[in-house]
């Protein structure tokens, strides 16, 4: 991706009405612009107090005007900020003037891709600045600024660094066959690729945590109709989201709502009552039910214990999906023990089901729930403190580390040196793509165009 020499202009502050409301511009055409603005030229990086001027002078508003020069800006080139009033109106006039004066409107993200660009941040960096902005709870913000202050990215580099130091040893030794490194039982070279599997294992648990934190899970209550599923979402959510009835067939959408678990980010679904039905509605809703229990990443599996055995929910189950219930997505939830007599409470059957007996009508069990959700999610207390990171990165880890192991396996089994070389080259392309030292301009023009205009 190529820098344009265009001057870039956008309204930086959230829309709508506020106390101040900032204007962003970076580019060659920056300080000209301030000039004419302003009716003199501002000192580098002094916050002048000044009337904003139309053409015709006239003032538009009164404000801050900062100036910072190249290279020492957020994007690295002629940045200027005018500080005005928060509102659309006037906020839109002064832009228009910026675009009079020869600025063209910003696209998403590309303050970021700029700084990008010019080397200031790193992509992993440019994407915490997003993933700040979006935050959804403490411990993800927290974590977005950590990794806007490098501390993935600076993992990434110690790997990346560890690899090229292992790349010049293999190349080595094949380009100079006659130092006969015997390349099996070089054990410098097994030892060093298990280090870095280790290390590479270690990051991606962090960054797991990280990703769990800003993406958090999508969790589907599934059921018959009748068996609390609207009631687990009202108890989950501590508020009444959903109707709740005796009337089977209540819940005909599906219903989406967002908790937090200790600043995890979940995402409830509940899902209208699995059963045949002639109702045509009704119908479309168990469509839709069925595709979004398929998407999710767990599932609650309703049933009413004072009615049903777990025998009817395989039934169940395999009417609607084909297949039997899966132990490792679904938790078997007993509803109604109020009704039963069953014992509240989590357990694991022979079959590998875990098993939570509660009545959500009165929120029992409730917590004990919380608790194993967030052991579904992976959640290790110990591991909190971390960076943000993002699917991308993950998938990322996850191709490098199953390059590593293919590299091992070719030094084990082929005693081909040649094919380690390749897979450590590919592995360290990989890691680039989380920092952006790889990168295509697809990739770049996917990430950047998800941030917001004035980022
Ligand atoms: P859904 O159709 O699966 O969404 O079920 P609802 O949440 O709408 O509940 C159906 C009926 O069961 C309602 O009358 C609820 O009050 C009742 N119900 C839900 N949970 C419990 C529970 O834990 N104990 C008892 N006794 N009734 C419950
Ligand atoms: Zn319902």
């Amino acid at each position: 991706m190529q820098l344009d020499q265009d001057t870039i202009a956008a309204v930086a502050t959230a829309q709508g009405y506020g106390g101040i409301g900032v204007i962003r511009l970076s580019g060659p055409q920056a300080k000209s612009i301030a000039v004419a603005i302003a009716g003199f030229e501002p000192k580098p990086r002094q916050a002048h107090y000044c009337s904003f001027l139309a053409e015709t002078t006239e003032v538009l508003d009164q404000g801050l005007l900062l100036f910072f020069p190249n290279p020492h800006s957020f994007t690295g080139e002629d940045v200027l900020e005018l500080q005005g009033h928060g509102g659309p109106v006037i906020l839109d006039m002064l832009l228009q003037r910026c675009l009079e004066l020869g600025a063209r409107q910003a696209r998403p993200g590309e303050f970021s891709e700029r700084a990008f660009l010019n080397g200031k941040l790193d992509l992993a960096q440019a994407e915490a600045i997003a993933d700040l902005i979006e935050a959804s709870s403490k411990q993800a913000a927290r974590n977005a600024v950590q990794s806007l202050q490098g501390a993935f990215s600076r993992q990434v580099h110690l790997l990346v660094e560890q690899l090229i130091q292992l790349r010049m040893y293999v190349e080595g030794a094949i380009d100079f066959p006659e130092e006969e490194i015997d390349f099996l039982n070089d054990g410098q070279i097994l030892g060093r690729l298990e280090h870095l599997e280790q290390d590479l294992d270690q990051l991606l648990q962090q960054a797991g945590q990280g990703a769990l934190l800003r993406d958090g899970m999508t969790i589907a209550i599934a059921g018959r109709p009748n068996a609390g599923k609207s009631s687990l979402l009202n108890a989950l959510a501590r508020r009444d989201v959903a109707i709740v009835t005796e009337i089977a067939g209540t819940t005909r959408d599906v219903l989406h709502e967002r908790i937090q678990i200790e600043g995890m980010p979940l995402h409830i679904l509940d899902t209208a009552g699995l059963r045949v039905t002639q109702d045509r509605v009704e119908q479309i809703g168990i469509q839709r039910a069925v595709s979004a229990i398929q998407e999710a990443d767990r599932i609650l599996l309703v049933v009413d214990s004072s009615k049903e055995a777990d025998a009817d929910l395989h039934e169940l189950w395999r009417e609607f999906f084909d297949q039997d219930p899966d132990p490792k997505r679904i938790t078997l939830i007993r509803n109604k023990v109020d009704l039963s007599g069953e014992p509240e409470g989590l357990e694991l059957n022979e079959a590998g089901y875990t098993i939570l007996r509660m009545a959500a009508r009165d929120s029992v069990g409730i917590d004990t729930l919380c608790q194993h959700l967030k052991a579904c999610m992976g959640y290790q207390p110990g591991l909190e403190m971390g960076f943000s990171a993002r699917r991308r990165h993950l998938e990322a880890l996850r191709r490098a580390a199953t390059l590593l192991q293919q590299g091992r396996e070719h030094l084990l089994y082929t005693e081909a040196g040649e094919l380690l070389a390749e897979d450590l080259r590919l592995t360290q392309q990989i890691l680039g793509e989380i920092t952006g030292s790889f990168s295509s301009d697809e990739l770049l023009g996917r990430i950047f165009s998800s941030f917001c205009i004035g980022k």
